[in-house]
C-alpha cells in the first residue's frame, strides 16, 4: 500500500511527465502515478471541446501532472 495519504499533493506544483514513459494502469489511458505508486491518473478531456487536457491529477495522493506529449497522446487519439 501507498504511504501517501489522500490528496496529499493537492498543493504541490504539477510534474512535467511523458504519458508514453508511464506504466499502464488497467486501460490505455490510465497510468498509474509515478509519485504515490498507488493511485491513478485517467486523463481528463475539456468540457466542451472534448479535446484531452495536458493537466492531470492522481486520484489518490492529488499531485498534479503536466503531459509534455499531449500532442502525441492526441493524434493517437484520432488515429494519425
Ligand atoms: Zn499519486
Amino acid at each position: 500500500m501507498s504511504d501517501f495519504d489522500y490528496g496529499e499533493n493537492m498543493d504541490s506544483i504539477p510534474i512535467h511527465v511523458r504519458h508514453a514513459e508511464l506504466t499502464r494502469a488497467n486501460g490505455p489511458d490510465r497510468s498509474v502515478c509515478p509519485i504515490c505508486r498507488d493511485g491513478l491518473l485517467l486523463t481528463r478531456r475539456d468540457g466542451v471541446t472534448l479535446e484531452l487536457l495536458a493537466m492531470d491529477r492522481c486520484t489518490r495522493c492529488a499531485q498534479s501532472f503536466i503531459y509534455d506529449d499531449v500532442e502525441e497522446m492526441r493524434d493517437k487519439l484520432r488515429g494519425v
